[in-house]
């Protein structure tokens, strides 16, 4: 088959994620069909360098043959078992040894699922849990952030704060509530009514601020936890201000709430750190996880507890009702083991850290001289490119959709940088290396320049 073939099946029976039908439908899919280190191949022949890491997933890169082997193998000798009714399997029970071992040490114990929204799922049941078995049933409000992102699912979906999403398919959940971001280009710099000469620390602090505003609206005997990604990834690679973590934990430290770190993107290397909490010295109680764990060669994800929470629903807990059919399921569990040990014996995380984060952060940090970018921020192997107006240095119109302008310029250069709005966002393999980087960094200023063209040419009726 060729791509036209592909493309008309497509568009007669697959509806895809995140899409508009029709549009697509018109326009047409890309094929992807192979791929190899930080690079996929398109039906047409084309060679593209994935600067998202496929959905910020593939962390050890594409056509690693050891964990094809160990899907195989494992395959071969146990494709499916599950682990409810008092059974389990060796990869289930090894992976969840390693992960409670690279956790922060107050994590021993995780629960299995199949991706991160039926993780953050899992979350809402549990705190819930928590504090029903503790005594407070009524501690039920769970506070995330506007803009956030934790998954797709019913619950997912309620506990981000992604208006579009809440603005189709009824009512969520009840009793989540969200706070302000801490978005300084987005709301900060640029917001309505911002007092004069604030800089992003005041921003930082007073968004944790918000936080504990809310809390006081609620009560605390009402709230059973904040949640919250370390840097936001789907609302934008939003970086917080350096005074957002420690007063955030200064709220939390006053009320007795549960801390979630959703650490679905963060975590597994992505900041330099196997997890965003070790980079900003948080200790969730618990920790959603998914993407990277496998280097998203086979669905898997999890919540990782902490003693507090665990303790209590092993001690006085009783049967948890709550699991899926691909809780811990074998094949891709050996392969998220086998990608945490290459990962390791690799020193991916400590050369994310110390050699091509800081490399990136670098010549990232460079492009903001561009006439077309208010902003370029980093941290570890994650961006993101503000797209301003060349002559005023505000955001443009929306309604221009200048960023999906430049995403397709992107493309078409041989490159693939996201984007959320007007907010250009890159999360490569964490194998990529200096000279890819060159490349992605080249590939990016030339669809800078081809958007800043052709926003310079009049449109002809
Ligand atoms: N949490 C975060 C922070 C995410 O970025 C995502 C996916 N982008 C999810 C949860 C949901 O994960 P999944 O798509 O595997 O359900």
């Amino acid at each position: 088959m060729q791509t036209p073939d592909y493309q008309r099946l497509d568009r007669a029976h697959h509806l895809h994620p995140f899409t508009d039908f029709k549009a697509l439908g018109e326009e047409g899919s890309r094929i992807i069909e192979r791929a190899e280190g930080v690079y996929i191949h398109d039906a047409e022949g084309h060679r593209i360098l994935d600067g998202m890491a496929g959905l910020w997933c593939v962390n050890l890169g594409y056509g690693r043959e050891e964990l094809v082997a160990a899907a195989t193998e494992q395959l071969h000798r146990l494709p499916y078992y599950n682990n409810f009714f008092k059974t389990t399997h060796p990869p289930a029970v090894k992976l969840a040894e390693k992960l409670c071992r690279l956790a922060p040490a107050h994590l021993n114990h995780v629960f299995f699922t199949g991706s991160g929204s039926e993780a953050n799922d899992t979350v809402l049941r549990m705190v819930r849990r928590y504090w029903a078995l503790k005594g407070k049933p009524e501690k039920q409000w769970v506070i995330g952030r506007e803009n956030g992102y934790h998954g797709s699912t019913v619950a997912g979906m309620s506990l981000g704060g992604m208006a579009p999403m809440h603005g189709q398919g009824g009512p969520g959940v009840p009793k989540i509530a969200h706070v302000r971001q801490p978005y300084w280009f987005g709301e900060g710099r640029f917001g309505e009514g911002r007092p004069a000469g604030q800089d992003p620390e005041a921003f930082g602090r007073e968004c944790a601020a918000a936080l504990e505003a809310k809390i006081q609206e609620l009560g605390e005997d009402q709230v059973a936890a904040f949640i919250a990604e370390p840097v936001q990834g789907a609302g934008g690679a939003i970086i917080p201000p350096a005074s957002y973590w420690p007063a955030v934990k200064a709220v939390l430290a006053k009320y007795d709430i549960l801390l979630v770190v959703d650490e679905v993107i963060c975590g597994f290397g992505r900041l330099g750190e196997w997890f965003g909490s070790v980079h900003y010295g948080l200790e969730p109680d618990l920790m959603p996880i998914a993407k990277g764990l496998s280097s998203g060669y086979l669905p898997i994800g999890g919540v990782l507890v902490g003693d507090r929470v665990a303790e209590t629903l092993i001690e006085e807990g009783g049967e948890f009702f709550h699991g899926f059919t691909y809780s811990g399921h074998p094949a891709c569990a050996a392969v998220a083991l086998r990608n945490l040990e290459l990962m390791e014996a690799e020193g991916v995380v400590q050369r994310v850290r110390d050699d091509v984060g800081p490399y990136l952060a670098e010549r990232w940090a460079a492009l903001a001289g561009h006439p077309l970018v208010g902003e370029a921020r980093s941290l570890g192997l994650i961006g993101a490119l503000e797209l301003v107006d060349p002559a005023s240095g505000e955001r443009f119109d929306s309604a221009r959709g200048v960023g999906p302008l430049c995403r397709d310029l992107c493309f078409a250069g041989g490159l693939v940088m996201r984007s959320v709005g007007d907010t250009m966002i890159i999360s490569p393999p964490l194998v990529i290396s200096h000279a890819e980087i060159d490349e992605l960094m080249e590939k990016a200023r030339a669809a800078l320049d081809a958007t800043l063209a052709r926003l310079a040419t009049p449109t002809t009726p």
